[in-house]
């Protein structure tokens, strides 16, 4: 076989790359240019178009209406005189407004807009009121005298 570089006759040839173009050269060639042989050419490949990939991401969810299931089911219905009987109960064990709160571990603004009616207060405090201080504050059940 004949170098394409410098014509020597030889067992065999490497297969170089000289300045871009593929030579088959002979061993004593084969230093002017690369080896091509067995290596990989290295290959770019695209990288994944991560903006792309975000927006797929993105995509809303929709909210599950579980939230509101059970809105209109009140656990128990509060007495129209609520308001009035938390402070009656107050005033029937002699605490202050921030000494009924401090019991019930609510702030005094809390107890004072209850008593005010301004303040609807959760089943979970009517709860806690009843428990704390013998007293009815809803419809179910006939008031404690
Ligand atoms: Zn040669």
């Amino acid at each position: 076989m004949i170098c394409e570089m410098c014509g020597a006759d030889q067992e065999s040839l490497t297969l170089v790359n000289v300045e871009g173009s593929l030579l088959r050269v002979c061993s004593s060639c084969a230093r002017f240019g690369k080896p091509v042989g067995g290596a990989t050419p290295s290959v770019r490949e695209e990288p994944e178009d991560r903006a792309d990939v975000a927006g797929r991401l993105k995509v809303a969810r929709g909210r599950g209406l579980e939230r509101d299931l059970f809105a209109d089911l009140p656990e128990r219905e509060l007495d129209p005189e609520w308001s009035r009987k938390v402070r009656q109960v107050r005033e029937k064990l002699g605490l202050t407004q921030e000494q009924f709160g401090q019991r019930i571990n609510e702030k005094t603004s809390v107890v004072h807009k209850l008593e005010s009616g301004a303040l609807e207060p959760s089943d979970q405090l009517v709860r806690k009121i009843e428990r704390t201080f013998k007293v009815r504050l809803t419809l179910r059940e006939p008031p404690v005298s």
